[in-house]
């Protein structure tokens, strides 16, 4: 069957009265939520909590092969990475199509995807630790008032060590504040503004507005010749004042090489020095100069280097990292146009330099830098440096900072926790002691998902997804929890409060009833460089899959069997989980075990036996349900993590629509009636939900009552109540 093409006109007014029917205001789900950790640690010595691995050449556990059968209820894709093509022609250009994964010439589930799916469920139930876990520094705006403050520096490594020299120009330097007359770097004026500031719209004749719309005219540039930036050069400067008559600054007239070829071009009022050029490209709409980075020879208000410490350093080039993943998109969008990246196009503003040069990932001494500085100005100490006058920072404290310890990821191969020494351990640690051990080889192995004769249907018709968006983590409000493990209310809670904490592992929720076309399907069938079309998604089909497993005690043996069929919940299995694809049942239909005692001792027997479910359901999964009451305290269904699961991974117990915040979209123009932007636009949602005195956060998993509304940008709720 096709999917009807009926989306192409998402704004169409035979949807009205559907939508209107609604009682109260349109409420929605987001599609992910956490699923919270237990609080207690997992014990030791204990074979659910954290224990030596068995060796692998011994059989002291249970050793046998589950046979399980997986049913697709919504539907379900999964790439294969072979067979990608890519579109060439003009508006679809690197619009990239995929092809279900194939085994032996018919759709199946690769094994290694089944293996993820059923670890990360294990991994949840057993309290193990995050496996997969980007422990990173994440980045905030820094308050731009605070922009003055930063003094201009260039970092530099010498023989005794790294060092930041400060240049803080002829002002002398002010810890806390800015300096008190002329700004620290001199000014070049480079660009008229693809916005200009509110002073140069609002006294356009005024004197000095003039001046400054001469200098930024096309072809009266300060000319760079052959000058990049970081470059030692000179420059011809005078003092001068800004339009708001606040800002004193030196501007920089002509550049050059050399002190002799521009002393004799000398003016009445200026002068020259040496120092460094500074460019980081028109990167905001307002922006009109470039900087040059200098040193009053006589300056002696601060030390001219002070050191520049390994964490500050670490912190800036986490800082570099995380500017060039949050651009990447933007930047491979403008070379694949043909468009430059250093530059404005159209009333876009250019990319800052170090977005898009990799070797700026690490210092290497010579850089440019502005750094936040802490101390006395006799005695000033690095608290941060960035790469440009108003910048993001990084937290001080990174994301596992607030994960408690104990769920950090195993480091040590004689205690593993129960996730790692079943499905396998490699150490992340970069250095490893000489003759430590830095990996343990699972004792499950998963065979690929071969299809049931037919069960397979797939939509005949080629599927252009709607645009998939990247994790937020800095939405605080999403991804994080007070001390008392409440979401916050204030929006105040961030990575480096100290009461903050992360809320669990990000589930995407079964989609259930509530999946819908319109949510799955791009709007107006697109298909371009921002999403990507899916062929021979499966409407519905049953696989077969085994797990052989080796060397088990009978409580592991039980948690296994309940990560797989998880209380008849479903699993997300494949791409596209935000926009319901992917919720699959997984049903063990045979339990085997293999007594290596027998084969060997009779050798006309296989050794293998086949275990009644009454059997494997009373010895393993209770007895692993019984231990886990044990261990944690609570009935296992009533315990915290699995309370989630359930509440995020069966039919959704309120009825509203599934998917990522919106804006509201209005049919008719100033009307009353609105629904989600079929555009997306969740940028706009997050924007608006900062500006409410109060804002939203995400609800926990088991006390979603009740739904998200729809937020202009301006903070204002949509209710059409
Ligand atoms: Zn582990």
């Amino acid at each position: 069957m096709a999917v009807e093409q009926n989306t192409q006109n998402q704004v169409s007014t035979s949807e009205e009265p559907k939508t209107k029917e609604r009682k109260g205001p349109y409420r929605f789900l987001n599609p992910y939520n956490f699923v919270r950790y237990l609080e207690r640690e997992r014990p030791t010595d204990h074979n659910l909590g954290n224990c030596p691995p068995p060796p692998h050449d011994r059989y002291i556990g249970l050793t046998g092969r589950i046979t399980c059968r997986v049913d697709a209820k919504t539907p379900l894709f999964i790439s294969d990475s072979h067979a990608v093509r890519e579109l060439k022609d003009k508006e679809k250009e690197g619009h990239k199509i995929y092809r279900f994964f194939e085994y032996e010439g018919q759709p199946a589930l690769p094994a290694s995807s089944l293996r993820g799916m059923i670890r990360a469920i294990f991994e949840t139930a057993t309290n193990s630790c995050f496996a997969v876990f980007t422990n990173k520094r994440l980045s905030y705006h820094f308050d731009s008032r605070q922009a003055p403050w930063l003094v201009p520096a260039r970092v530099e490594k010498s023989a005794s060590g790294w060092l930041l020299r400060l240049l803080t120009g002829t002002a002398d330097l002010r810890i806390g504040t800015g300096p008190r007359d002329e700004q620290y770097a001199a000014w070049l004026f480079r660009y008229w503004p693809i916005k200009p500031s509110g002073t140069l719209v609002k006294e356009p004749q005024n004197r000095r507005t003039r001046l400054f719309k001469v200098r930024t005219k096309a072809g009266m540039e300060v000319k760079l010749r052959d000058l990049t930036h970081g470059k030692e050069c000179f420059a011809i400067m005078q003092l001068t004042e800004h339009p708001h008559p606040r800002i004193k600054f030196w501007d920089v007239v002509a550049l050059g090489n050399s002190r002799d070829e521009l002393e004799s071009n000398l003016r009445d009022g200026q002068v020259v020095k040496p120092g460094w050029l500074c460019l980081t490209n028109q990167n905001i709409e307002p922006k009109h100069s470039e900087r040059f980075f200098f040193r009053d020879q006589e300056d002696d208000s601060c030390p001219e280097t002070i050191s520049l410490d390994e964490p500050v350093r670490r912190a800036y080039e986490g800082l570099i990292s995380d500017y060039q993943e949050r651009h990447r998109d933007k930047v491979q969008n403008r070379s694949r146009q043909g468009q430059p990246i250093d530059k404005r196009v159209g009333d876009e503003p250019a990319l800052s330099r170090f977005v898009y040069r990799d070797e700026e990932r690490q210092l290497k001494g010579g850089e440019l830098v502005y750094a936040f500085l802490n101390g006395t100005s006799n005695n000033p100490q690095v608290e941060f440096i960035v790469p440009v006058s108003v910048p993001r920072v990084g937290y001080k404290r990174s994301i596992g900072d607030l994960l408690p310890p104990r769920l950090h990821r195993c480091n040590d191969a004689q205690t593993l926790c129960p996730a790692c020494r079943i499905f396998g351990w490699v150490s992340g640690e970069e250095k490893q002691a000489q003759g430590k051990q830095t990996a343990y080889a699972g004792r499950v192995r998963f065979s690929h998902g071969k299809p049931v004769a037919g069960t397979i249907e797939a939509f005949e018709t080629p599927i252009p997804l709607a645009i998939l968006s990247s994790p937020k983590p800095t939405t605080t409000n999403f991804y994080l929890v007070r001390g008392d493990g409440q979401p916050d209310r204030t929006g105040k809670l961030n990575y480096d409060d100290n009461q903050a904490r992360l809320r669990g592992r990000k589930v995407y929720r079964h989609h259930g009833q509530m999946l819908s076309e319109q949510e799955y399907v791009r709007s107006g069938w697109r298909e371009d460089d921002q999403n990507r079309t899916a062929s021979g998604v499966l409407k519905s089909g049953a696989f077969t899959f085994t797990v052989e497993f080796e060397n088990l005690a009978k409580e592991e043996v039980g948690a296994l069997l309940w990560a797989l069929e998880l209380e008849g919940w479903h699993h997300r299995l494949g791409f596209a989980k935000p926009l319901g694809f992917g919720s699959v049942l997984v049903k063990v239909e045979k339990v085997e075990i293999c007594d290596p005692g027998e084969r060997y001792a009779m050798l006309d027997t296989s050794g293998w036996r086949t275990i009644t479910e009454s059997v494997w359901r009373e010895r393993c999964v209770i007895s692993f349900k019984t231990k886990m009451k044990e261990l944690y305290g609570k009935d296992f269904l009533e315990l915290e993590n699995v309370k989630d699961l359930q509440a995020l991974l069966t039919e959704p117990s309120i009825g509203l629509p599934i998917h990522y915040p919106r804006p509201p979209y209005y049919v008719e123009p100033h009307g009353d009636f609105a629904k989600p932007n079929p555009e997306g636009m969740q940028f706009e949602w997050f924007v608006g939900n900062k500006r409410r005195p109060e804002p939203i956060p995400l609800p926990l998993a088991s006390k979603e009552e009740i739904g998200l509304p729809l937020l202009e940008k301006n903070g204002n709720e949509y209710s059409d109540s």
